[in-house]
């Protein structure tokens, strides 16, 4: 699809310099330096030849095909090229010229006619502001990055350059192999989708590596992402964690919801390892590079240092893994290879004397038991170890076994030899044993989602016609958010279990209502104005009589003055007293970039203190649904604590599920709050006795 940006028989560039130092003459040098096998026709009216090549006036001019252009021009003159290029037939160009969008107005106004033109002539681009496109295996270097790694099968693309050079430098420092490199800058065109989509299919890539400050099209990048990381793993570095872009929200989902949680959601529903840092982000590559991910979390570590081994065990269990546990075969062997003194439990301790072939037995034998996943190998700097041997034991371990094996020399003077050894036999070292367990979460994830099958959202029967009508009629009367009334409607037509409720506008419609429900009750302050009701004393539990109904009838109207005496008092809302149960909250969001983004929590302090909240992009799967009832921290809480029950988990998933259907529906339902969901023990089901949804008149 994007071949022509990476593997071109032929190459433009198109603003060829002759000046060392300029952008123009660096590329066409990266191109001939690093002997690029296709053609190289270098462009600029003003010279006739460019590091000894025929150089030509306009693209135009070239007798031969030209596959791909790489243009170096400054900004205002791009978009004429782009008419050139169409006319000569060219269907890719790198961009590398600055001067568009992150330069103001006007270069944004560039910046949209210079699209405008690639759409109008079905050309390909990529950038503009960008540092250009690598494929190390064609010794193709169309960028002006100074030096390009060892062909391998990375593949990195950045919408940063200045990072994307200092990845570079990594690469070729640390000898990584990448199959491409892409810089891809302002993404007039080609964006990080276009790029996953190509990377995906590209047979040299076997590891995506992105690093993006934002995703444009959410929903096409997950069901891109969802395909791809089926194939091979995609790893993302996404900066921006602040909530920044964050709007002012009236809804407690949209207040908790920061700018960055639909990535993390986003990324984790289509299976798109997210580094958190900069050095995760390398750890990760190094370690998906070498090694395929393990099928189970079950850990074996081997040591010759104890501290080490605690550490290692200490970071399994921070990152989702299991120390395994030994078969009785495998410790029966290790008590015969190792000396007495030996530690034949996980961590297995070889001893601080240990040599190569102490490692390679224990590794032997460990490598071979079934209630092992995936193996470390840890080493410390000692008077008799054998840091070359033992790195050459290890990889022996690597090559033999099915199951990923990595490796933490620890120290710099002393293991440097070790290193080398283990890169060329594809096991990744770490220079620390957390950092190697950290990988290897990751793998283990991965390797869970690998075997995750891909699964549909479930449907619900609403009442759409109901739903319908009631947005209607709220968005005549203009207003951002529904009344109790019409919220309680959609929850209701949505098929979410509500307590009984009537509105009433007087005392004595009060008093009357409450005698038809039947006592004890609940009375509410109904007032568009007052967002959170118990604030402004609006909320009335356990109303035993008539009597104490009317009297909380004037208690409401009178701290609803108080609190805010220019609130319009619709009147209260006379509520059925739901059985207490444990308080959930379920919120429905709109992300700029992802859409429909489902929340939830347990409420109370919970989610106001502790902020222990969860969020999935809608349409959920019924999976998805029971992931994010498992993944709070106080899960435990509803799964049944100290003599109480496990909560009715089934109609909590159904409710989740329905919110969901209820956000992708109905895109002009901006913001929902069921605040408490009320949960009962298995069986009883759920109650929303507050909901609380806002519109976008705009949708
Ligand atoms: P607000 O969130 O606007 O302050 P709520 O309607 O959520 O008002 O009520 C506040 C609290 O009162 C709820 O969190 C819940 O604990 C309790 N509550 C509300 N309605 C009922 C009800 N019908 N039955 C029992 N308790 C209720
Ligand atoms: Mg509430």
């Amino acid at each position: 699809m994007l071949e022509s940006f990476f593997e071109p028989a032929s190459i433009a560039v198109v603003g060829a310099s002759r000046t060392p130092g300029k952008v123009g003459h660096d590329v066409v040098k990266n191109l001939v330096e690093e002997g690029f096998e296709g053609e190289v026709f270098p462009v600029n009216p003003k010279a006739d030849e460019v590091l000894g090549l025929e150089c030509y006036g306009a693209v135009t001019d070239i007798e031969d095909e030209v596959e791909l252009a790489v243009i170096v021009i400054p900004a205002q003159f791009v978009p004429g090229v782009l008419d050139e290029c169409a006319q000569k037939g060219i269907g890719a160009v790198i961009i590398i010229s600055a001067g568009f969008k992150e330069s103001g107005e006007e270069g944004a106004e560039l910046e949209r006619k210079l699209a405008k033109k690639c759409a109008e002539h079905g050309i390909r681009c990529i950038g503009p502001n960008c540092l250009g496109v690598m494929s190390p295996h064609l010794k193709m270097n169309a960028s002006f990055g100074p030096a390009m790694p060892q062909p391998g099968h990375i593949a990195f693309f950045s919408q940063s350059g200045a990072l994307g050079t200092a990845v570079l430098d990594v690469a070729v420092g640390e000898a990584i192999g990448m199959s491409r490199f892409i810089s891809y800058g302002n993404k007039a065109d080609v964006d990080e989708t276009d790029l996953i989509e190509a990377l995906g299919e590209d047979e040299r890539t076997g590891v995506i590596l992105g690093y993006v400050e934002s995703v444009d099209d959410g929903q096409r990048f997950m069901d891109v992402a969802r395909r791809v990381t089926h194939v091979k793993p995609v790893i993302m570095l996404k900066s921006g964690r602040t909530s920044a872009g964050a709007r002012a929200a009236s809804s407690h989902t949209g207040s908790l919801a920061g700018s960055d949680s639909a990535y993390e959601a986003a990324f984790a529903q289509c299976g798109v390892i997210r580094a958190e840092t900069v050095g995760e982000f390398f750890d990760y590559a190094r370690a998906f590079a070498g090694q395929k991910p393990p099928i189970g979390n079950r850990i074996a570590v081997v040591t010759n240092a104890g501290g080490p081994g605690i550490i290692a065990t200490d970071a399994a269990g921070s990152s989702g893994l299991q120390m395994a546990e030994l078969s009785e075969e495998t410790m029966r062997t290790l008590n015969e290879s190792l000396p007495p003194q030996a530690s034949v439990q996980n961590p297995v301790d070889v001893l601080g004397d240990a040599k190569a072939d102490r490692y390679q037995a224990a590794l032997d034998a460990i490598a071979e038991d079934e209630n092992v996943d995936m193996l470390l190998a840890l080493l410390t700097p000692q008077t008799s170890t054998e840091v070359v041997e033992t790195a050459r034991a290890i990889g022996r371990i690597a090559d033999k076994t099915e199951k990923p094996v990595l490796a933490t020399f620890m120290g710099r003077a002393s293991v440097s030899g070790g290193w080398k050894v283990l890169q060329q036999k594809s096991v990744p070292d770490f220079h620390y044993p957390d950092s190697a367990v950290m990988a290897l979460g990751a793998m283990c994830r991965y390797g869970d989602w690998l075997q995750s099958e891909l699964h549909e959202p479930p449907t619900y029967d609403f009442d759409d016609s109901a739903i319908e009508e009631t947005i209607e009629e709220a968005g005549r009367g203009g207003r951002d958010t529904l009344g109790e009334r019409q919220a309680r409607g959609i929850a209701r037509a949505c098929g979410i279990a509500l307590p009984r409720s009537e509105f009433a506008a007087d005392e004595d419609a009060a008093a009357e209502a409450a005698n038809d429900i039947g006592y004890p009750l609940v009375l509410k302050l109904s007032s568009d104005d007052i967002l959170h009701k118990s604030d402004a004393g609006g909320v009335k539990l356990d109303l035993e009589s008539e009597e104490e109904v009317r009297r909380a009838f004037r208690e409401i109207m009178e701290s609803a003055r108080q609190y805010d005496p220019d609130a319009a008092v619709e009147g209260v809302l006379v509520q059925e007293n739901a059985p207490a149960g444990r308080e959930v909250i379920i919120g429905l969001n709109r992300d700029p970039q992802f859409g429909p983004v489902i929340m939830f929590g347990l409420g109370g302090i919970y989610v106001e203190v502790l902020k222990d909240v969860v969020f999935r992009v809608a349409p959920l799967t019924e999976r998805e649904a029971w992931k994010m009832i498992e993944e709070i921290r106080a899960a435990r809480i509803l799964k049944g604590f100290r003599g109480q029950p496990r909560a009715d988990l089934e109609a909590l998933a159904d409710c989740l599920l329905r919110v969901s259907q209820l956000g992708v529906y109905y895109p002009q339902i901006s913001e929902c709050d069921l605040n408490p969901l009320f949960v009962y023990p298995e069986g009883k089901g759920v109650m929303a006795v507050d909901v609380r949804f806002g519109l976008d008149s705009s949708s």
